[in-house]
């Protein structure tokens, strides 16, 4: 099956500068991201491409709002990630599981968030708690202890539990990857504010019982987020010392 998925910029009332944006988001994965080469081969093969705006795009924009004022729209198309039949279950913020009918293939789809951490509390269980979120792991435990809890309720073959537990203890997982990544990039913020945003999805298969790893949600961040991510890090480190996490970091 070659399910596609078209993304497309919404962030602005003009096509042409949704399409500038999709074309400028382009160029900053593929020099950015892309090249940092313990992500190489994990982040999701993606092409950008013109589309000519027809009836049906059309109505998609106007319903956005967004004039057209450019003959093509800029796609972003990258592979679907899941069995296209499967049902998808939202555990919980971070983490969403889907699984086709005969369940012999399952993918996890999360968002680690922070891994490399540039302060002496873990920002992922410090803001959650700020939050008011009930998260009971961190990706920075063992992952056995990450898996027993998250999929603690939920109705998945054990197969895949074991797999995963032992795909994610290996040295070249993804989370370990993304580790890295996030501390080479940590003099570049734009970067790092990228790659603690990413979207990993973990694909298994019963009948070869292997996992395959994606990255998506790579995208360069607007400047007001960059803001509101500051202005975040510093309530948070105002916080009492005893409200922060820390875990043996
Ligand atoms: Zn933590």
């Amino acid at each position: 099956m070659h399910n596609e998925v078209y993304r497309i910029c919404l962030r602005y009332r003009e096509l042409s500068k949704n399409n500038d944006y999709a074309a400028r988001n382009f160029q900053f994965i593929n020099s950015k991201v892309r090249t940092l080469p313990m992500l190489a081969d994990v982040v999701v093969p993606m092409r950008l491409e013109p589309v000519p705006v027809d009836a049906l795009w059309g109505e998609v924009l106007q319903e956005e709002n967004i004039s057209i004022d450019d003959s093509y729209v800029e796609c972003i198309k990258m592979p679907l990630l899941h069995a296209g039949d499967s049902t998808c279950e939202e555990l919980d913020h971070f983490n969403r599981i889907y699984q086709c009918a005969t369940r012999n293939a399952v993918t996890w789809e999360f968002k680690p968030k922070w891994l490399y951490q540039s302060t002496d509390y873990c920002r992922n269980c410090t803001h959650n708690a700020w939050k008011g979120r009930d998260i009971q792991y961190c990706f920075l435990d063992d992952p056995e202890l990450v898996v027993e809890t998250l999929f603690r309720n939920c109705d998945v073959p054990l197969e895949f539990l074991h797999d995963v537990v032992k795909y994610l203890r290996s040295t070249d997982s993804v989370t370990r990857r993304l580790f890295a990544a996030q501390e080479l990039v940590k003099d570049d913020l734009a970067t790092l504010m990228t790659l603690r945003d990413v979207t990993c999805f973990l694909t298994w298969s019963r009948a070869e019982r292997s996992i395959g790893a994606s990255i998506i949600d790579v995208d360069q961040k607007p400047e007001e987020k960059l803001r509101h991510w500051q202005d975040t890090e510093m309530a948070l480190a105002s916080f009492p010392e005893k409200k922060k996490a820390h875990h043996g970091l």
